[in-house]
C-alpha cells in the first residue's frame, strides 16, 4: 500500500503523505533526500512493524491511502475539470516538453523551463485536466555542480537509476519494452519509453538506450541539452516524431497537442505525415494541425531558439519529406525564415505550424509580437496572432508548510483543493502580523540550519580551507537581513549587478548596525563560458574576508534547495536586463511564502508589483548604459528602503510595515500567479477552444519570400 503511494509523485506534494515518511524514519527520510522510492527500500522491517502498531499512525496512515484511491479511481469526478466541461472529459491534451522537473530525485531537468512543466501537470492532476505528458528520458541527468578551487564550474552527471525512481518501463502486450521505430541519421532506431506518474497525469519519458539499438544511438537521450546542435537536433526528432509515434503505440488519442517551447516541434510535423498519409492534401493537413496545436513561446533572448542549418537537419531527419509526399523545398519551407536564409528556426516552424500561440507574461506577448512581427509582414503589433498565459508556480511543490498549516486553521483543512483564490488573500490580509513573522523566521532558521550542515558535510569530504567554509555560508547570521539570488547564471540574468560596485557593496554588507548578507546559487550552462566567468566572480566573493563573511555560495541548486531558499530569505532579488525575462518564475516562488521581491520591471514582475508588495527598479532611460542605472537604482532602493524597512523595529520584534509588505505579496502571489490561474487560463483560452474548433483569430503566417 505504502509502496503504492511511492510509485506516484503524487505524494511529493501531499503534506499528509509526506508526514508519514517522516514519522517512520525521519533520518532515513532525510539521508535518501526525500526519495520515497529508495526509502521504502531501504527502511528497517521493524521500524515498519513499530509503526503499524501505532494507532495514531495509522489513522493518519488509512486517511493517506483513502485519499490516494479517490485520486486514482474517481477517473476526476468532482474536479474543476470535470464539473466544469463535462463532455470534454474523455478528450486529452498531449504536452510535449523537452524537460521536466518534478522531483529532486529525476534531474531531468535544468532550470525554469522544467520546473513550469513539471507545475504545469502537477497542477493538470489536482484540477483534473486530462493532460498527457511526453518528455525524454536523459538517463545520466542534468549535471551535478561542483565548483573548483579556483572557482570554475565542473560539471558531473550521476547516471538517473530508475530502480530507485518511480519510473515503469512501458511494455506491449507480449510484455516486451514497447517500441516504435523512426529514422534517424539515415539508420533505423528503436524508441522505448518510461512512464512516471504524477497524480492523475501519466508523463512518458522516451528513450532510445536499448540493447537492440547501435550503441551510438543509445546515448542520443543520454544528456539533457548537450552542447553541439547536430545532437540537439535529434534528440528534438526523438521528442517530436517518437513522442507522436509513442502515443499511437500505446493507443492513446490526444485531440489537443501543446508542445512547451520549439523543441518539441517536430510532433507538428509528424501529425502532418499522418494526415497527409491519410488522403489529406498539405493544406488540409496544415489547417487541421493549426486548429489543434497550442504553442508557447518561452524567450526573447535569440540564443533560447534552436536554428539548425539545412544540411544539418537533412543529415537527421533524411528524406522524410518524401514519406510526407512533399518536397525538400516545402519541408525546409516550414522553418526557413525568408528564401535567402539557408537556415531551419524551430520556433519559426512551431508560428507557422500551430495556430494557438502565447507568450508567458503580458510584457513577453508584447515582445514576441515585435520579434515575430516580421513573419506577419510587418502588420502593427496589435494584430499580430500571440496572446498571453502568465506563468504561475504550484502552490503544493513550493508553498512551505508552516504558511499551508497557518492558512489551513482559518481556510479549514481542504483549502489547498477548496478555497477560491479571493478567499485565500483575503485571509492572508487577515493574519496575524507577530504570527506570520514568527513563522517566516523559522523558515530562515531552517534555511539557516540547512546552509550550515551542507559546509559541514563539505568541510569533512571535500575542502579544508576556511575560506571556503566561510563562502559556503558558515558565517551567516540567521538575524541580519537576509537577500537571495538563485538562477541559473545566464548573463542577461545579472547575478553580478551588485558587484559593479563593490566598495558600496562592502559597506552595505558589513554595516555594523545594519547589516546585510546575501545568499546566491544557481548553474551556469555547460557550454555558457561568459555565464561561467558571472559565477566564478560570485563564488570569489563569497570568499572574500572584505565581505566578512556575509556572502555565501551554494553548490548545486535544484528544486529542493530552491524550496528552502525561497522561503527562507528576506528578500527575493531578481534583476534581469529588461525586456530579456519573459517571465521568471522563481520570485513568485518566494512571494507565496511571504517573501518580497526587490526587482526590475521585466517579466511578471511588471503585472505583479503594485507598489506595496516589493521594490522595482524604474525602467532604464534608454540613453546611457543601462547596467550601470540598474546599479545605481538597485544601490539607492537597497540604502534607502529595504534597509531601513527592514531594520525599523525593536529588539526581539517586527518591522510592521516589513510584515504589512509580507502579506501584500503572498496575497498577490495566491491570487494571480499560481498555476491554478494559469493552467485554467490554457484550458478556457486555448484547450478548449482547441477541443471545440473555435476559429482561431488573426491571420496566416506568411511563407518564406
Ligand atoms: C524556479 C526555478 C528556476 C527558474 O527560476 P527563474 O526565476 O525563472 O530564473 C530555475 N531552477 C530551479 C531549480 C527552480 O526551482
Amino acid at each position: 500500500m505504502l509502496g503504492d503511494i511511492t510509485q506516484n509523485l503524487w505524494w511529493s506534494w501531499q503534506l499528509d503523505a509526506r508526514e508519514l515518511f517522516h514519522r517512520i524514519d525521519h533520518l532515513l527520510w532525510e539521508s535518501t533526500r526525500h526519495n520515497a522510492v529508495e526509502f521504502l527500500r531501504q527502511v528497517a522491517p521493524d521500524r515498519l512493524a513499530e509503526r503499524s502498531r501505532d494507532p495514531l499512525f495509522l489513522e493518519r496512515y488509512d486517511q493517506v491511502i483513502k485519499r490516494y484511491e479517490r485520486l486514482t479511481q474517481q477517473n476526476g469526478n468532482g474536479t474543476w475539470f470535470a464539473s466544469r466541461y463535462p463532455e470534454l472529459r474523455n478528450r486529452s491534451i498531449a504536452y510535449f516538453s523537452a524537460e521536466f522537473a518534478l522531483h529532486r530525485s529525476l534531474p531531468i531537468y535544468s532550470g525554469g523551463l522544467g520546473v513550469l512543466a513539471g507545475d504545469h501537470c502537477k497542477e493538470a492532476s489536482d484540477l483534473g485536466v486530462p493532460l498527457i505528458g511526453i518528455g525524454l528520458y536523459y538517463h545520466d541527468g542534468y549535471f551535478d555542480q561542483t565548483i573548483g578551487l579556483d572557482g570554475w564550474q565542473r560539471d558531473s552527471d550521476d547516471p538517473v537509476d530508475p530502480t530507485v525512481n518511480p519510473v515503469v518501463r512501458m511494455n506491449g502486450p507480449d510484455g516486451d519494452p514497447c517500441l516504435v521505430p523512426m529514422s534517424i541519421s539515415g539508420r533505423e532506431v528503436q524508441v522505448g519509453a518510461w512512464r512516471v506518474m504524477v497524480g492523475r497525469v501519466p508523463v512518458y519519458l522516451l528513450d532510445t538506450d536499448l540493447e537492440c539499438n547501435d550503441k551510438a544511438d543509445r546515448d542520443l537521450t543520454a544528456r539533457l541539452y548537450t552542447s553541439g546542435a547536430e545532437w540537439r537536433l535529434r534528440q528534438e526528432w526523438v521528442l517530436g516524431v517518437g513522442g507522436v509515434r509513442m502515443l499511437r503505440a500505446l493507443g492513446l488519442a490526444p485531440e489537443i497537442w501543446h508542445a512547451n517551447e520549439g523543441h518539441a516541434a517536430f510532433s507538428y510535423v509528424e501529425r502532418l505525415r499522418e494526415l497527409i498519409e491519410r488522403g489529406l492534401t498539405l493544406s488540409q493537413a496544415q489547417e487541421q494541425i493549426r486548429t489543434t496545436s497550442v504553442f508557447t513561446t518561452h524567450t526573447p533572448v535569440p540564443a533560447g531558439h534552436d536554428v539548425f542549418s539545412f544540411p544539418q537537419l537533412e543529415q537527421v531527419t533524411g528524406p522524410f519529406w518524401n514519406t510526407m509526399g512533399i518536397t525538400r523545398e516545402q519541408f525546409m519551407a516550414f522553418g526557413q525564415p525568408g528564401l535567402k536564409d539557408q537556415h531551419f528556426e524551430m520556433t519559426v516552424l512551431s508560428l507557422r505550424l500551430a495556430g494557438r500561440v502565447n507568450g508567458v507574461s503580458a510584457r513577453h506577448r508584447e515582445e514576441s509580437r515585435r520579434i515575430w512581427r516580421w513573419l506577419w509582414n510587418d502588420k502593427p503589433v496589435a494584430d499580430i496572432p500571440i496572446g498571453y498565459v502568465t506563468n504561475g508556480v504550484h502552490l503544493g511543490t513550493w508553498m512551505a508548510r508552516p504558511i499551508r498549516d497557518m492558512l489551513g486553521e482559518t481556510l479549514g483543512p481542504d483549502w489547498e483543493s477548496d478555497a477560491e483564490p479571493e478567499a485565500v488573500a483575503a485571509a492572508v490580509r487577515n493574519l496575524d502580523d507577530d504570527r506570520l513573522w514568527a513563522v517566516h523566521e523559522g523558515l530562515r532558521h531552517l534555511l539557516f540550519h540547512y546552509v550550515r550542515e551542507e559546509a559541514r558535510h563539505r568541510w569533512r569530504d571535500q575542502w579544508k580551507d576556511p575560506a571556503k567554509l566561510a563562502g559556503a555560508g558558515a558565517l551567516l547570521s540567521p538575524n541580519v537581513l537576509t537577500l537571495g539570488f538563485a538562477r541559473r547564471f545566464a548573463t542577461y540574468k545579472r547575478a553580478d549587478l551588485l558587484f559593479h560596485d563593490p566598495e558600496r557593496l562592502r559597506r552595505l554588507l558589513t554595516d555594523p548596525r545594519r547589516p546585510v548578507q546575501i545568499i546566491f546559487s544557481g548553474k551556469a550552462h555547460p557550454a555558457d563560458e561568459p555565464g561561467k566567468r558571472v559565477l566564478q566572480k560570485v563564488f570569489a566573493a563569497a570568499q572574500n574576508p572584505s565581505f566578512e563573511g556575509r556572502i555565501a555560495f551554494l553548490e548545486d541548486y535544484e528544486m529542493h534547495l530552491a524550496q528552502r531558499m525561497v522561503a527562507g530569505v528576506d528578500v527575493w532579488v531578481n534583476v534581469p536586463r529588461v525586456p530579456l525575462e519573459a517571465c521568471g518564475t522563481s520570485g513568485m516562488k518566494a512571494a507565496l511564502n511571504g517573501v518580497p521581491q526587490l526587482g526590475t520591471l521585466d517579466g511578471w514582475w511588471a503585472e505583479g508589483f503594485t507598489g506595496k508588495n516589493g521594490w522595482a527598479i524604474p525602467l532604464a532611460s534608454g540613453e546611457g548604459d543601462p547596467d550601470q542605472q540598474d546599479t545605481e537604482q538597485l544601490f539607492q532602493l537597497l540604502e534607502q528602503h529595504v534597509v531601513p524597512t527592514f531594520y525599523d523595529r525593536l529588539p526581539g520584534r517586527h518591522s510592521p510595515d516589513w510584515v504589512h509588505m509580507m502579506k501584500a505579496v503572498l496575497a498577490v502571489a495566491v491570487e494571480r500567479f499560481t498555476t491554478r490561474q494559469m493552467l485554467q487560463g490554457y484550458v478556457t483560452r486555448y484547450y478548449v477552444p482547441a477541443a471545440v474548433g473555435e476559429a482561431i483569430p488573426g491571420d496566416l503566417p506568411s511563407q518564406p519570400k
